[in-house]
């Protein structure tokens, strides 16, 4: 029999006064795996996630970590699995290498080797000048991947992120999307939830999609990507253009001197669009999508699962 990462029976979750928030979910992640769960708000992630880790209590249905039931044997369950949310909730007066080792302990791990696991996150997370600082004198990115580190102290062999990247800015997201690759790369599991569609392309092999507490979508993100049919792109301009400015066999609309509008056929490359800028002689400086993909293709598989 294959031992999935995480395997997830007929989970159902009722609150108080009766809103169900998973209604029967089945879920399988293989090791080795880059995992997306997508959905929009109140879909029932959290949640899910919520019941995983043991911060909440299931209403029915079965979870196994690494083949170990997290009902019948909770602390094996739980070792293998690390666990990264959303709201930074370690103590802001406790100093940076000491939530390390100490969040190592709590999973068991000697002294010594915690201490060793500890100084080697941070100097890969970019943090060890911060080693002897006091949580709360960290900046917002800082805390962000401190939030990582600790995750990954006790070298978990499944890590669930909730939003990783929230609110950072590009340069930021990218060095937590490399580091994230290496570890997946050097066998960690991974499973995040995101509100970036890009963020999903960039990471994850397969994604599921909650909505309403059910999953209507279990796919890879390839194929999640070729449902969707074009997508307009706003580009900012160094070299300003013309108002009858055109992109060769692109729909093109020049909002002004310095910016365009530009929409991309399932079939045509956004690579395609700078290159034919280039030959063109026009510089570009940034780049950002119209709209927000991800809701659109959530609004898409509501209505036509
Ligand atoms: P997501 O993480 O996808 O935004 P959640 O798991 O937070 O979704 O929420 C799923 C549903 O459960 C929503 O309808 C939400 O309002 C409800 N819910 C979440 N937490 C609670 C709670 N503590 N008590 C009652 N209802 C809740």
């Amino acid at each position: 029999m294959t031992i999935h990462a995480l395997e997830i029976t007929n989970l159902k979750k009722v609150y108080p006064k009766g809103i169900e928030a998973l209604k029967g979910i089945n879920l399988s992640v293989k090791q080795g795996d880059f995992f997306g769960l997508l959905g929009p708000n109140g879909a029932g992630k959290s949640t899910a996630i919520g019941i995983v880790c043991s911060l909440l209590i299931k209403t029915s249905g079965q979870v196994l970590i690494l083949g170990e039931d997290l009902d019948k044997n909770p602390e094996k369950a739980k070792r293998n699995l690390g666990l990264v949310p959303q709201e930074f909730n370690f103590n802001g007066f406790e100093k940076v290498i000491n939530i390390l080792i100490n969040q190592a302990g709590f999973y068991g791990v000697p002294y010594k080797q915690a201490k060793q696991n500890a100084i080697f996150f941070l100097k890969k997370l970019e943090l060890w000048h911060k080693a002897d600082s006091p949580a709360r004198f960290l900046s917002g990115g800082m805390k962000r991947r401190l939030m990582i580190a600790r995750g990954l102290v006790h070298y978990p062999k499944l890590l669930i992120l909730d939003e990783p990247t929230a609110g950072v800015d590009i340069e930021a997201r990218r060095f937590t999307w490399d580091f994230l690759k290496e570890i997946n790369q050097q066998g960690t599991t991974i499973i995040l939830t995101t509100h970036y569609l890009e963020e999903a392309e960039n990471l994850c092999q397969q994604v599921a999609i909650i909505n309403s507490g059910q999953i209507i979508k279990n796919t890879s993100v390839k194929e999640l990507i070729a449902t969707l049919p074009n997508q307009t792109y706003i580009l900012d301009l160094k070299t300003p253009v013309p108002f009858d400015f055109v992109i060769p066999h692109f729909e093109t609309k020049v909002i002004d001197s310095h910016m365009l509008e530009v929409n991309c056929l399932a079939n045509q490359a956004l690579g395609e669009v700078f290159i034919r800028l280039k030959s063109l002689g026009v510089e570009v400086s940034s780049l950002r999508n119209k709209s927000n993909r991800l809701e659109e293709l959530f609004l898409k598989l509501v209505k036509n699962p």
